[in-house]
């Protein structure tokens, strides 16, 4: 394919993409498709000669949109949002033309020093801890963009461990513990697996705080575990779970981590985002004592998939588990070379949608989307207060909102979630918070309006009516 040829394709992919989003809200959420659908669909094999870039478009609606879940739908409510731009898309168009891969300073210097300079916005933007900025690579901290949170974990969790074993026989290894809350993530024990850790706490969070885990507990698994010959060495913080947005409380943990020289990590894969804003900033407090931190631009922050900011207070340990340079990987006098902050040797340029992202919004453009997205979720949190056949399950955290039937049975709340869905025209999901049922409204796409929100209370409303019985009374 010519570069002709690319700009013609190119003009008629941007008017495929913008046509997709201003018929985006008519469409249905989700599909329903059944798994193996495409089967029988495709051709049996791939294709000899080359076909035609319309035959190939063509497909998109015939082939492709029938399974597709529309993440960016103003009326997506579940997991976690995953936001989009189209600055953020544009960038990624630039990255990918550049096709270069910055695992090394010297195999494309803006690669890395525009990644250090995103990453030091950031955390200022954040009001994150001076110690997390890599000032031009000058600091023993800095940050890093790794694919996604859960890599952040890894790469963390091997840092813990490099830390923890200098001057220790090879076998101690055996010993090192993971502390974690049952509300952490499943990438925390996703994490200890990959890394091959057999001692994995994962300690009761306190439902009278909220689902957050308390340094109490924490201390009295420490203790246990010392006295029993073990090696307390990584624990995984949590801002914003992923089940009801609990917040642990940072510092009371990472005090209680240090005594036992143990790695905190701070997993806000969504709620970090709020950092941004100082009325959210009561939630991020304590970060000066742990040693690494994770969110991701690409949940909530108009950055398209994938992007994980992760800092480090002391790159060192980090650079023990994973630095490994080959001959032909060189590098540079003393510049900072990605490849050993992370565990792929390839990366791509993911600084470039933050560069647009940040410059084409500003701060005040960012806090207003997030003040945007936190209000509608407030406007569903109050109407549903307000309505006596339910209750909130959990307190409103940004821009999550979990809540139930009051006083309803399991079987009612799963048929109240099947209503809510059935017709397509939104898309929730649910947790499990004590034991109980629990349905989860997360508002976060970037075209998410109240009318969006108010059309979704008043689903609730319906199929709470059809589920209770109450229709027409
Ligand atoms: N941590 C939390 C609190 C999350 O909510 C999620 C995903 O929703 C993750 C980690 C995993 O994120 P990733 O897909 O970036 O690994």
């Amino acid at each position: 394919v010519g570069v002709e040829e690319f700009r013609r394709m190119g003009y008629r992919v941007v008017d495929w993409v913008c046509d997709y989003y201003a018929g985006l809200g008519a469409r249905p959420v989700r599909t329903d498709v059944k798994p193996g659908f495409l089967a029988g669909q495709l051709p049996p094999r791939a294709p000899e000669s080359p076909e035609s870039f319309e035959a190939v478009l063509s497909d998109i609606e015939t082939r492709i949109m029938p399974g597709v879940t529309h993440w960016q739908h103003p009326s997506f409510f579940a997991w976690f949002p995953a936001n989009a731009s189209f600055p953020a898309l544009l960038a990624d168009l630039i990255g990918g033309a550049l096709g270069m891969v910055g695992f090394s300073w010297a195999s494309s210097p803006i690669s890395t020093e525009l990644e250090m300079a995103m990453l030091d916005w950031m955390a200022e933007l954040c009001g994150l801890p001076a110690s997390f900025r890599c000032n031009g690579g000058a600091g023993p901290g800095g940050g890093v963009i790794q694919g996604t949170a859960s890599e952040a974990v890894v790469v963390a969790w091997l840092a813990a461990r490099a830390r923890a074993m200098r001057g220790r026989p090879p076998g101690d290894r055996l010993k090192l513990v993971a502390y974690g809350s049952d509300q952490a993530h499943s990438c925390y024990q996703k994490a200890c697996r990959i890394v091959g850790i057999d001692h994995v706490r994962v300690l009761p969070a306190s439902e009278a705080h909220d689902w957050a885990l308390q340094p109490e507990a924490l201390r009295a698994a420490m203790e246990e575990d010392v006295k029993a010959g073990l090696i307390p060495c990584f624990l995984q913080v949590s801002i914003g779970t992923t089940s009801s947005c609990a917040v642990d409380p940072v510092g009371g943990l990472a005090a209680v981590a240090n005594e036992y020289g143990v790695w905190t990590h701070v997993d806000a894969a969504y709620a970090g985002s709020a950092a941004l804003l100082p009325e959210a900033r009561e939630h991020f407090g304590g970060l000066e004592a742990v040693q690494s931190y994770a969110f991701n631009p690409h949940k909530w922050l108009l950055t398209n998939f994938d992007c994980c900011c992760m800092w480090v207070a002391d790159s060192g340990p980090l650079k023990e588990a994973l630095s490994l340079t080959p001959v032909f990987l060189q590098g540079v006098g003393n510049a900072l070379d990605y490849k050993d902050w992370q565990i792929p040797l390839g990366r791509r340029f993911r600084s470039l949608k933050l560069y647009f992202v940040l410059r084409m919004y500003g701060a005040e453009g960012l806090r207003s989307f997030l003040r945007h997205h936190t209000a509608l979720a407030g406007a569903f949190a109050a109407a549903l207060a307000a309505d006596p056949r339910f209750e909130l399950a959990a307190p409103q955290r940004f821009g999550l909102v979990c809540f139930r039937l009051r006083g309803a049975s399991r079987q009612q709340s799963e048929a109240l979630l099947a209503e809510l869905n059935a017709s397509g025209a939104r898309f929730l999901i649910h947790t499990e918070l004590g034991g109980r049922h629990t349905l989860r409204l997360a508002v976060g796409a970037a075209g998410t309006q109240l009318e969006h929100v108010a059309a979704a209370w008043a689903a609730v409303r319906e199929a709470a009516d059809r589920v209770l019985g109450e229709a027409g009374a």
